[in-house]
């Protein structure tokens, strides 16, 4: 059985979050168990004393007599009381503690896995399911083993109690609660069985759902009248999942209702017994009331302590998800003794042979390919969509390993060099660049946080990428909140583009990759933008990839890409004269641009 490891593991994880609270939750425990038998005891010898008492004493000697274990049973129930707050206060302390650690496990796990992980819709439902389910799991398995145990003392109590009647009194009462057993077993697996063969329907609810009610999808939904049409799909989902779930437990409750007579039948016989032998002068009045609550009080512990195993097992199948996710490893090689990245570059970097397919995928989107960036000039890509050009940018970051080939720089191997220095040595520019829901300056400083308080070397960079214009129009200028989730200030798409510029200013880093930099702007900025260009890649190695002719006309050497290959080669002038597919093109996004002849 598996189960039994994840129980160490959960309860292994727990222990290491929140060690001293959990010793002090066990305990309280153990205590909060006692109390019931302790109770059902104490209420034995008063019923005895009153019944004695009402035969042979006064009633005042019998009361006065009975006054002690009264008082005692009082104490008690406020003393379970104060053990219940105390235990919800101990549990509180501990689900925050673990609750936290378990994030901390998954952030960090996150951030160590490849980029390809997240690439993969598996592996990324798994990171899904270990966030949403197994938050919760580890105090759920452990308050479920903490009800076990604690019911276990008290069904131990109990049974030692009406085993001085009978030894076979707690065979009964256990034997009659084993139909039971057998409908909590079958119910949980029944549930899990239909849960994972109803994942897929449940996440599609979840998404036509997230349509409905996502800020991203507004517009659209609206525009194109498809609210109707997302709410059906939901609705049908919805009664897919609710029709199953009513089945199961309809389900359960048969079963449930059985158990349930077995066990009233075991507990009547039991009772009959000790009532003849109460008839017969065998037993005294207290002794019935004691084996009545004992039974009554056993089957309900009895039952709660099936439904906990019942739980232990269904938080062990959600901690598996989360177990899963967090033994994932990266797939890429970091070397043991990493080649210290060579500074100052001197070469710059060479794409050998270099053949790529995205994991999963089997569309080749670099095929045998060959390029080189000399140290100190800017290089344009340009070419159609799908060619490969933000493939190469990956493989510069070295988020993926190329399937044939080698990236060599400065004459080093990639693999030979430590990743994350190998990152802290480029500047990219992505397509989407991320949209930090900070303040404008700290946008801008996420390029490099140590500048966090460095505001002129932030205005610099804002001043460079010209995002310096549009952040001094926010309210607030530079400390403006930016993104619509905490209430910010929004940017139109050139401008965040600005921003996300600014902070490749800010990282000043010897390589720099730009992914279509200047597609939300127009002309006229572009135009302002092509001059901060040359100021942001003087004397670094630059790649540029765009479909602006205009601006791969400024770059050292340009590249045309085609079907993960490069088909052209050569300056502006060399290309255009040339005659070939990029002459063709510049001549028709000249005309483009060329102003429309009047009427
Ligand atoms: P470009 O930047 O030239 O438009 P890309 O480098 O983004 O092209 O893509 C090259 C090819 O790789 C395309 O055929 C694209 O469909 C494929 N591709 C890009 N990203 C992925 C991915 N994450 N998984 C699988 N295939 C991808």
């Amino acid at each position: 059985m598996k189960c039994i490891p994840l129980i160490w593991q959960g309860l292994g994880l727990v222990w290491h979050s929140a060690r001293s609270w959990t010793m002090a939750w066990a305990l309280l425990l153990l205590v909060q168990g006692l109390v019931p038998a302790a109770q059902v005891y104490l209420m034995r010898i008063t019923i005895d004393i009153l019944a004695v008492g009402g035969t042979r004493a006064t009633a005042e000697t019998a009361v006065r007599m009975a006054g002690p274990p009264v008082l005692a049973i009082g104490l008690l129930w406020i003393f379970s009381l104060v053990l219940a707050s105390l235990i919800r206060w101990v549990r509180a302390a501990q689900t925050e503690l673990v609750q936290d650690s378990i994030h901390a496990l998954i952030h960090t796990k996150a951030l160590e896995l490849d980029v390809a992980f997240y690439e993969n819709a598996e592996s990324y439902d798994m990171l899904h399911r270990a966030k949403i389910d197994a938050l919760s799991q580890p105090i759920a398995l452990l308050e479920s083993i903490g009800v076990v145990l604690q019911n276990s003392v008290t069904l131990v109590a109990l049974a030692a109690m009406i085993a001085m009647y009978a030894w076979w009194l707690p065979l009964l009462l256990i034997g009659s609660a084993l139909p039971g057993l057998w409908s909590v077993a079958r119910y949980v697996l029944r549930e899990h069985a239909w849960r994972i063969a109803n994942t897929a329907n449940e996440r599609r609810s979840r998404y036509f759902d997230s349509m409905l009610t996502d800020r991203t999808s507004a517009a659209e939904m609206r525009l194109f009248d498809l609210g109707e049409y997302h709410m059906a799909s939901f609705r049908t989902l919805r009664q897919i999942l609710r029709t199953g779930r009513l089945a199961l437990v309809r389900a359960e409750m048969k079963s449930e209702l059985f158990a349930g007579m077995i066990a009233w039948g075991g507990g009547i016989a039991g009772m009959l017994w000790l009532l003849m032998r109460t008839a017969h002068g065998l037993a005294k009045l207290g002794d019935l009331v004691l084996c009545y609550q004992a039974f009554l009080q056993g089957q309900k512990l009895l039952r709660s302590l099936l439904e906990s195993a019942g739980r232990i097992y269904r938080s062990t199948l959600f901690l598996e998800n989360l177990f899963l996710f967090l033994s994932q490893m990266p797939r890429l090689v970091v070397p043991v003794k990493p080649t210290p990245f060579p500074s100052p570059l001197r070469e710059g970097i060479r794409f050998e042979r270099v053949t790529f397919s995205y994991p999963g995928s089997t569309h080749t989107a670099l095929s045998d390919f060959s390029l080189t960036l000399p140290v100190g000039t800017s290089t344009a890509l340009v070419g159609h969509n799908g060619a490969g050009k933000s493939t190469l940018i990956k493989l510069l970051c070295r988020f993926y390993d190329p399937r044939e080939g080698q990236i060599f720089i400065d004459g080093i191997a990639m693999d030979r060099l430590d990743p994350a220095e190998l990152r802290r040595s480029v500047t990219v520019l992505f397509q989407e660049p991320v949209r930090y829901h900070s303040s404008a300056a700290d946008n801008i400083a996420m390029g490099d946080l140590t500048a966090i308080a460095e505001r002129d070397r932030i205005h610099s960079a804002a001043e460079s990428a010209g995002a310096a214009g549009p952040i001094g129009r926010l309210p607030q200028g530079y400390d403006t909140l930016l993104g619509k989730w905490f209430g910010g200030a929004e940017l139109s798409v050139g401008e965040w583009q600005r921003v996300a510029l600014a902070r490749a200013f800010l990282r000043r880093s010897p390589i720099i990759a730009l992914d279509e930099p200047t597609s939300a702007m127009d002309s006229w900025a572009e135009a302002d933008w092509l001059g901060k260009f040359r100021q942001l890649t003087e004397g670094h190695t630059s790649l540029m990839i765009t479909h602006r002719f205009t601006t791969a006309m400024h770059a050292n050497m340009i590249h045309v890409m085609a079907d993960g290959k490069i088909t052209e080669s050569g300056t502006h002038e060399q290309l255009v004269a040339a005659g070939g597919h990029y002459a063709a093109s510049w001549r028709t996004q000249m005309q483009d641009l060329a102003p429309n002849p009047k009427p």
